[in-house]
């Protein structure tokens, strides 16, 4: 496949970007005005060959990454609109940003204090979260970007740019120390931003070493990307695709299970001759292909476009894997699905696939004490109820215990449900409050002693 070169918009790019021009004056200045609250970043191949420019505005990949009017309120909205309309400087608009970003919860389910480890110091071991027993996530700094931002992300707060080589060595080495002091850690998930956003030397460094014996614990290795469909070329034509595909090809050989954890929001972004060139490249060392990604207004809540997803995601050798809930943060307003039409998508979606097509698990919330899916609807002793179950617990003895929520057809996160039956708490609920003040109080410790 023809070489071709990344090339990428952000929000000084704007007026650069030609098929914009179609677009109304007062379209593209609130575009302007929202992404510079929330990131915006696209790249050339979503432009020419995901977005299907003439249904503009409402085609599902414009809505997955050019800013939209709704993702701000009204009041953050105008308060940015005003001060570009009166001309206020750079440093006043950025000001003004900064402040509207704190409102939106930037660092849902306690990311910050609950999932970081510490040293025996005290210190706290930036870019590592170990929430669940068995699987550690890293975060690279240099995967601390994507090739284009998708505008519901999550992880939004945290898209920083490139560090130092020198940053990289030492995060090596701390990842290595932590693994293998920690012989309960099977899976490691690489992820971001994106760590296919790094160079393949800068991964290898990384991720070779976890091929020495000393790691024989660390069965499985995740990556997670949305490389594949934001720009598949990555494992095509980039100057180190071939080192990053033989990489691959080596840990598997070592036998590792190496998985990469693809995120997809729509079946178009499967159909390109790149993206599918890609896969089979992937498949072809060994690596596993796991789909996932958030039911999200605007983009995908629809049950025809996750059953036509699914489908072609098995006819591509990709294992459909988790069907997210949107997360409590950012625009999430413009986005979010309540629970009980979530259930719907998703039962009606998995009604029209076949029995490969149904490993999807959800609607699954990440919250703070666990991921908690959505079973179904039901009415039970005469109460209409939410029917849940961890599918992972900050205690693994809470996994696959079900419990009841009262039905609530706004809802739309673990947080708006109340138990059902007339109990006063969930089953979790003190322990869980338990473990959160424990670490909390590490947490606090950590910054007496840092400071
Ligand atoms: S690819 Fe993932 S991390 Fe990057 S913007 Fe999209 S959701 Fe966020």
């Amino acid at each position: 496949m023809a070489h071709r070169p990344f090339s990428v918009f952000t929000q000084r790019d704007l007026d650069r970007i030609e098929p914009l021009s179609r677009l109304t004056p007062a379209q593209r200045f609130e575009m302007k005005v929202v992404s510079t609250v929330l990131p915006f970043r696209v790249n050339q191949y979503v432009i020419d060959e995901l977005i299907d420019w003439s249904q503009v505005p409402d085609d599902p990949i414009f809505q997955l990454t050019f800013p939209q009017r709704g993702m701000l309120t009204d009041a953050h909205f105008d308060r940015i609109a005003a001060l570009y309309q009166a001309g206020a400087d750079k440093a006043e608009i950025e000001a003004a940003a900064h402040d509207i970003r704190l409102e939106l919860n930037p660092h849902p389910a306690d990311q910050m204090e609950m999932n970081m480890p510490r040293d025996a110091a005290g210190n706290r071991l930036e870019g590592i979260q170990h929430k669940y027993r068995e699987t550690v996530l890293f975060f690279p700094s240099q995967g601390q970007t994507c090739h284009s931002y998708c505008t519901f992300c999550f992880r939004w707060a945290q898209f920083v740019g490139d560090k130092a080589l020198r940053i990289a060595a030492s995060e090596a080495r701390m990842l290595h120390d932590y693994l293998r002091h920690h012989d309960e850690v099977t899976d490691l998930l690489f992820t971001g931003g994106d760590p296919m956003v790094m160079k393949t030397k800068h991964l290898q460094g990384y991720l070779e070493p976890l091929l020495a014996a000393d790691f024989d614990h660390i069965q499985t290795i995740r990556i997670g990307t949305k490389a594949l469909s934001f720009w598949p070329h990555r494992f095509l034509g980039a100057d180190d695709a071939d080192d990053l595909i033989r990489l691959l090809e080596r840990m598997v050989k070592a036998g590792k299970h190496v998985a990469l954890m693809a995120h997809y929001n729509h079946w178009r972004e499967l159909e390109t001759p790149a993206a599918r060139a890609a896969i089979q490249r992937i498949r072809a060392t060994g690596a596993v292909i796991r789909a996932q990604g958030p039911l999200i207004a605007h983009i995908n809540d629809d049950p025809a476009v996750w059953a036509r997803m699914w489908q072609t995601q098995v006819s591509l050798g990709i294992v459909p894997y988790y069907f997210f809930v949107e997360r409590d943060t950012g625009a999430r307003n413009y986005f979010e699905v309540p629970l009980a039409r979530a259930w719907q998508i998703y039962r009606e979606a998995m009604q029209q696939v076949s029995g490969l097509a149904r490993t999807a698990r959800g609607p699954s919330m990440s919250a703070s004490p666990g991921k908690v899916e959505v079973q179904g609807v039901a009415e039970i002793a005469g109460e209409k109820v939410f029917v849940l179950r961890f599918i992972q617990g900050r205690n693994p003895d809470w996994v696959q215990r079900p419990f009841f929520a009262r039905y609530d057809e706004q809802a739309t996160w673990l947080h708006h449900l109340k138990p059902a039956f007339g109990e006063e708490k969930w089953f979790w609920e003190d322990e869980y409050a338990a473990l959160r003040e424990a670490k909390l109080a590490i947490a606090d410790e950590g910054v007496s002693l840092a400071a």
